[in-house]
């Protein structure tokens, strides 16, 4: 691949986009990060994602390198430069490079290290998967106590993936105290009775803006939500499931733990969130 690269200013081949080893990113994963998904050429839920890139970096007073309209122009640019169609373009803010390594955070003056980068995905909307569904294994959430921030920490969720891999399985969804938290990179939801059940906002989970909006749009469909936690009996013994995120959009889970769900197809609710997610949030990208 010979993508451009954005680090700190300058836009690069990806072979010369190179951060310090002292970066506090690759060294505390000290970093933030956000993904954007591009359709078409344009960006899908953007402001969303630039008001949790804020509440990140205020969580761990990281100061904000740029204006909201810098942000924008530079996620346009990248999508120019690398002629980016469908896909994503992730965007990530570290607490930079102090010179050496130390627990103690840097001067506030040190520069964070800025960092974007495209991936490309051709027919991303048209995903095979949304035909069939995916399948989950549920794991034990043993991650931090600050989900809602996103940081770069992303080894647990990486772990979990493999989980679900080795047990044939799409991905995993996490579970504390009996409840289900989210998936390694999503939220997660049931849907029982026609009404949509999913885990309230907390530093439980992260505050997904694919999650915001589809329940924006739920309520607006006259769609009946419910925001609690649930179990992994309960998640079970409900007709459908799905999942939300920026790269994913609304995707049908029709296996949970080895047991279908309903007739172990994507069910009616998570194909018609899906339909007006992609509808709307097409039509809102900048
Ligand atoms: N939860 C976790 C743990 C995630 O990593 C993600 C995606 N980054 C989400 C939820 C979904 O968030 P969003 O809809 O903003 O992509």
């Amino acid at each position: 691949m010979n993508r451009t690269v954005y680090v700190n200013g300058d836009y690069l081949p990806e072979d010369q986009a190179k951060v310090s080893v002292f970066d506090r990113a690759f060294l505390m994963a000290d970093g933030v990060y956000e993904v954007t998904s591009v359709l078409g050429g344009k960006l899908i839920d953007f402001p969303g994602h630039l008001a949790r890139l804020q509440r990140s970096l205020d969580a761990l007073e990281i100061g904000n390198p740029h204006s909201d309209d810098d942000w924008l122009a530079i996620h346009r640019e990248m999508v120019a430069r690398n002629d980016l169609e469908d896909g994503m373009i992730y965007l990530q803010v570290s607490r930079g490079n102090p010179g050496d390594r130390d627990f103690a955070y840097p001067p506030a003056d040190t520069p964070p290290t800025v960092v974007l980068f495209t991936q490309s995905k051709p027919g991303l909307a048209d995903s095979a998967q949304a035909k069939t569904g995916m399948k989950v294994v549920t794991i034990p959430d043993i991650r931090w106590g600050r989900r809602d921030i996103k940081t770069v920490q992303l080894l647990y969720p990486s772990m979990g993936k493999m989980m679900a891999k080795k047990a044939g399985a799409d991905d995993a969804w996490m579970v504390e105290d009996e409840l289900v938290t989210e998936g390694t990179s999503n939220n997660a939801y049931i849907v029982k009775g026609g009404k949509i059940i999913t885990r309230g906002l907390s530093t439980d989970i992260l505050h997904g803006i694919t999650r915001a909006a589809v329940l924006r749009f739920a309520r607006e469909a006259q769609m009946e939500v419910e925001e609690r936690p649930f179990t992994v009996e309960e998640a079970q013994s409900a007709d459908e499931a799905f999942i939300t995120s920026a790269s994913a959009f609304v995707m049908p889970v029709v296996e949970i733990d080895g047991r279908a769900l309903g007739e172990g197809k994507p069910g009616p609710v998570a194909t018609r969130l899906r339909e007006i997610y992609l509808d709307e949030s097409r039509k809102a990208a900048i």
